[in-house]
């Protein structure tokens, strides 16, 4: 393949790349934005083997076959609840790659006899930072991958000085990076770089393990982001620029989820980095929650429905663990036919991952013109007859409002309290992601419909 025509395949991809990220902005256009991606990534991997001048095409076919058939069949097999850990591992693969890069580029003799001078200088530091992004997106992916799979607790783990150590850390790779560029021998150099990967896992691990279960939003689409720079990084490595540009690509588009994901939960984006954000700005715990709820049944529930004129249906991650999208679509249907007026309300952060609900519904064909936002909603809730709350809990907790030592305090939530009604339904009293009690369910107006949410909405329906 000649260079221009690999020039040309590389515009092509990129541009496709582009209008994929255009496309997935918006569910309606997220199906076209995916098939823009693929043709782009199809295109991109052609051009890459073809023009490749030093690797063998068979050893790239050999680990692609292998590497595709491991991927199709996880994801095949992944249920959408277990997407948010997928996509973390996922992340900390691109991580490492940007590390084994960096030490192959570092030690290939080859590479390094093509630098000299203020160009040296550059690819040294190009390989250092590659290293290092990606040590830290690899370890901080693999505890997500932990915390979202609960292998490990979504409390945050503060350790008593944990700023200090991370400013320590944070100096400590400064120091060495001034060092590696100024390494005399290959040996030493390479010595200086495990050194810093030390320090990078180390940290990647203690960044995200300080971070709350209602912070992890940001901690997911922030990992994103830096899987991208890692990219970004190796690209510059490689000297391949649609790498580069791929990279920054999601780097940056997962640095602007990540503002947004802090924007959406009211949280400064540098204090949920730093670690333990609500924990420590209320100095103590959250408060007891106390009384007696009220139970509904299934039945009694499809009966309040049938009278209501405005019904606004609160998806959370319960509704993605029970699968309850389908039948939800279908009394959406009919209590519309019945002439109520019947919209979704949906949290940025409900369920685990960024659009996780919105990706249900669409799946489940519920029209986007009655799926609002959060922010639509939540003053028309005083005027609502019915909330129907299905496997949310975190995204509903009035503590967020009135209680200021809650881990949660300050997030913006679905106010379903101010409806007139509030069902809620779940399978028993448990706390949610962020493990916070909800006085949500010991309120006059809320009634607790228990039991799995498919089976209830299924019976729901057949009542309707
Ligand atoms: P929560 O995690 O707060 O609560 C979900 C509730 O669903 C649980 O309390 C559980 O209660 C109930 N549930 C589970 N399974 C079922 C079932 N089969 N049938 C009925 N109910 C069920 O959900 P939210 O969506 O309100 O909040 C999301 C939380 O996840 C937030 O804290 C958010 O910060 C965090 N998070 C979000 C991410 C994102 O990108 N969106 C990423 C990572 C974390 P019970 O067991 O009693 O049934």
């Amino acid at each position: 393949m000649t260079e221009g025509l690999l020039t040309a395949a590389y515009i092509i991809a990129s541009i496709l790349f582009i209008l994929s990220l255009r496309g997935l902005s918006h569910p309606e256009s997220a199906r076209s934005g995916n098939i823009y991606g693929m043709s782009g990534m199809l295109i991109a991997v052609i051009a890459t083997i073809l023009g490749s001048q030093s690797a063998s095409v068979e050893a790239i076919l050999v680990a692609m076959i292998i590497g595709g058939v491991i991927g199709a069949v996880v994801a095949m097999r992944v249920e959408m609840t277990g997407m948010p850990q997928l996509v973390a591992i996922l992340h900390s693969f691109v991580g490492l790659a940007a590390v084994l890069v960096g030490y192959a580029n570092y030690l290939d003799p080859a590479a390094a006899s093509h630098f000299s001078g203020a160009a040296k200088t550059i690819h040294d530091v190009e390989i250092f930072l590659g290293i290092l992004i990606g040590a830290v997106t690899f370890t901080g992916s693999v505890i997500a991958f932990g915390k979202l799979q609960a292998v490990i607790g979504s409390k945050p783990l503060l350790l008593p000085a944990r700023h200090w150590l991370n400013l320590g850390l944070g100096l400590a790779s400064i120091w060495l990076g001034i060092e590696f560029v100024n390494a005399s021998t290959v040996s030493e150099g390479a010595t200086i770089l495990a050194m810093m990967t030390i320090i990078a896992l180390a940290f990647g691990v203690h960044m995200v393990m300080a971070i709350g279960g209602a912070d992890m939003p940001v901690v997911v689409s922030m990992l994103n982001s830096y899987s991208g720079w890692a990219a970004a990084a190796t690209g510059f490595m490689l000297s391949n620029d649609l790498l580069i540009i791929t990279g920054a690509l999601v780097g940056s588009s997962g640095a602007i989820l990540s503002y947004i994901m802090s924007k959406a939960m009211n949280r400064s984006f540098i204090s949920v980095i730093a670690g333990g954000f609500g924990t420590t700005s209320g100095g103590g715990s959250s408060a007891e929650v106390e009384g007696e709820t009220v139970s509904i049944t299934a039945e009694e529930t499809a009966g309040l429905l049938r009278e209501a004129k405005s019904i606004v249906i609160v998806p959370g991650y319960g509704m993605a663990v029970a699968q309850a999208q389908h039948p939800i679509a279908e009394i959406t249907k009919r209590l519309r036919a019945n002439g109520a007026n019947v919209r979704f309300g949906i949290h940025p952060v409900a369920g685990r991952l960024p659009g996780h609900m919105n990706v249900l519904l669409a799946e489940a064909r519920v029209p986007y013109d009655i799926v609002l936002e959060m922010d639509e909603i939540n003053g028309d809730l005083p005027n609502t007859d019915i909330v129907l709350v299905i496997g949310a809990n975190d995204t509903v907790n009035p503590a967020a409002k009135d209680d200021p030592n809650s881990p949660i305090a300050g997030m913006p939530v679905v106010e379903v309290w101010n409806a007139k009604n509030v069902i809620v339904m779940k399978r028993g009293m448990a706390s949610g992601y962020a493990g916070v009690a909800n006085p949500l369910f010991f309120k006059e107006n809320t009634r607790m419909l228990f039991g799995d949410a498919k089976d209830g909405v299924d019976t729901i329906l057949r009542e309707l």
